[in-house]
């Protein structure tokens, strides 16, 4: 039986839209025609289906107002946030638009004959999106899968599916024929259980929880299916007294509070070197209570609402630890609910330990590097972090030091199109985005051609 969900504008708390969701059978008719495109699109000549990918991003930029503006009334992102969420889908696309015709095999020497290896594409993948970063987690999934010669079945998170079901609409005005990308609203029990046990889908990719992704991963364990998780963060900002304090509590609120903390990212736990907290602390008030937290329209907003009241609840549990400080929200109807800065008793404190998906941030101290490294590594999670230090060789050594996929080093920026993405530990399996993404959506195949 086909179900169907209010989407909610969480700033405001009104229903935007009713989204049909997709049964079983409606689920197996949709990975069938995909199926089905496969065979023409992995065939496309790779400078034709390199043109698709260029006339896609281009559709997605020429939409790009549209589509930021979709996500505001969505998702809550601010105005800034939701247009480059948007030119993050036409960059990704335009990167992966060069790769078709540089899937390159190798030649190996061998004897008797010639050695070579070709990439070839998968099937179908699917893909499925969680609800705080709808645009881009949907992109880094599609734009390789593609571009590799896979078609897609996507669903995006029941919460947030308005966007994933444009940039569908906007493949096809592209030219990407009818049938390779395919957006697929439903629950993740139904249409996301499904593209696990589908046999025609030969990849999974997950972006979300670290439980469903545990799930998900034991479900493809039976078919042997390929599977890329991105999980959960519990990720560090490490302040040494020799960096600049300033600029580094200048930054800190925009490394745990952007997208209201629901970032795989964000730097929700800062360790500061023991010399220097009182004067990080007191920068770091000055900027967490002038961090703007308003009407997502506005051009000003840095932060906007949390993305449902269910969020808000599970948020709002972690605050019965000392609040250091606060800053400021609406009191409006909406999710709001204001930056706050924890000062956990022991690392054994729910809010040092648990990824809270919120804009909640705790604070520590440390002595030295070996407390700094042992303290971010005491985490099931290994995502991404922030080290803050003048010394270069202390800047390489804690680097090398920490279990984390992408960190930043004087900066809390560690997500580029073109540089590798994906976690330690369980934050994850497999990397997304960079120049190697098109390997985990191709198998190596090799071949012998004898001279005889
Ligand atoms: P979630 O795991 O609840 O849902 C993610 C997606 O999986 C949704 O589309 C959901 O419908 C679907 N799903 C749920 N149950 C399923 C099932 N049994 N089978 C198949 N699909 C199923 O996560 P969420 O609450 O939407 O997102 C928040 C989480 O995502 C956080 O833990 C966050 O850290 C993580 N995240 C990680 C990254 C990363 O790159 N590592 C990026 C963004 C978010």
């Amino acid at each position: 039986m086909s179900t169907s969900y209010d989407v909610i504008n969480p700033a405001t708390e009104e229903i935007v839209k009713n989204v049909p969701h997709l049964d079983l059978e409606a689920t197996d008719l949709v990975i069938v025609k995909a199926a089905k495109a496969f065979e023409t699109w992995r065939h496309i000549a790779p400078g034709e289906r390199a043109r698709l990918l260029r006339s896609f991003s281009q559709v997605v930029t020429d939409h790009r107002e549209e589509l930021a503006q979709i996500e505001i009334t969505n998702s809550g992102h601010t105005r800034g946030n939701a247009l480059w969420e948007a030119d993050n889908v036409a960059n990704t696309l335009m990167y992966y638009a060069a790769s078709p015709e540089r899937l390159f095999g190798r030649q190996i020497p061998v004897p008797g004959g010639i050695d070579v290896t070709f990439k070839e594409p998968l099937g179908v993948v699917g893909i499925i999106v969680p609800w705080n970063f709808p645009m881009p987690i949907a992109g880094w999934g599609f734009a390789p899968a593609l571009a590799a010669g896979n078609t897609v079945v996507l669903k995006p998170a029941e919460y947030t599916p308005l966007s994933a079901i444009r940039l569908g609409e906007l493949a096809l005005i592209a030219g990407i024929p009818e049938g390779v990308f395919n957006v697929l609203p439903g629950k993740g029990s139904v249409v996301g259980n499904r593209f696990v046990t589908h046999p025609l889908v030969r990849k999974v990719v997950f972006t979300g929880s670290t439980t469903v992704g545990k799930q998900i991963m034991v479900g493809c364990a039976e078919q042997v299916k390929r599977v890329t998780l991105e999980l959960g963060g519990k990720s560090s900002n490490i302040i040494f007294a020799d960096a600049d304090i300033e600029k580094a509590a200048a930054g800190a609120p925009g490394a745990v509070f952007d997208n209201a903390g629901q970032d795989c990212c964000s730097r929700s736990r800062i360790l500061v070197q023991k010399s220097a907290f009182d004067n990080f602390m007191e920068h770091f008030e000055v900027a967490v209570k002038k961090f703007r937290v308003e009407d997502p329209n506005l051009s000003t907003a840095e932060m906007g609402p949390l993305i449902s009241k269910k969020q808000f609840d599970v948020v709002e549990s972690f605050l019965d630890e000392p609040i250091a400080f606060k800053g400021n929200a609406p009191t409006s109807p909406g999710y709001w609910m204001a930056p706050t800065v924890l000062l956990p008793k022991n690392t054994q404190a729910r809010s040092w330990r648990e990824e809270i998906f919120g804009p909640v941030v705790s604070v520590m101290v440390f002595e030295d590097e070996a407390e700094a490294i042992a303290m971010a590594n005491d985490s099931e999670y290994g995502l991404s972090g922030s080290i803050w230090t003048r010394d270069i060789g202390r800047a390489l050594r804690v680097s090398r030091g920490i279990e984390t996929g992408a960190l930043s080093v004087n900066s809390n920026s560690s997500v580029r199109f073109w540089t590798p993405f994906g976690g330690f530990k369980q934050s994850g399996l497999g990397r997304e985005l960079g120049p190697d993404a098109l390997d985990s959506f191709t198998e190596v195949k090799n071949v012998f051609i004898s001279n005889d």
